[in-house]
């Protein structure tokens, strides 16, 4: 991702993406989840990094 800032006065107190903290269970394998890319929601389940990119899977062209 290509994303420069001239006007970047205020560096190091940037974050690109904040990670969720929390307690949670990967839906697919169990393993624990402390943090996230993004907030949960409570009724959906939550993967982690893997089975997520096991159930998205790199753009596949049909
Ligand atoms: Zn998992």
């Amino acid at each position: 991702m290509v994303f420069k800032k001239f006007d970047d006065r205020s560096r190091g107190n940037f974050e690109p993406r904040p990670m969720v903290k929390g307690d949670w269970k990967c839906s697919e394998c169990a393993v624990a989840i402390t943090e996230l890319p993004f907030e949960p929601a409570p009724d959906r389940p939550i993967y982690c990094r893997e089975c997520w990119s096991k159930k998205r899977p790199p753009r596949f062209s049909r």
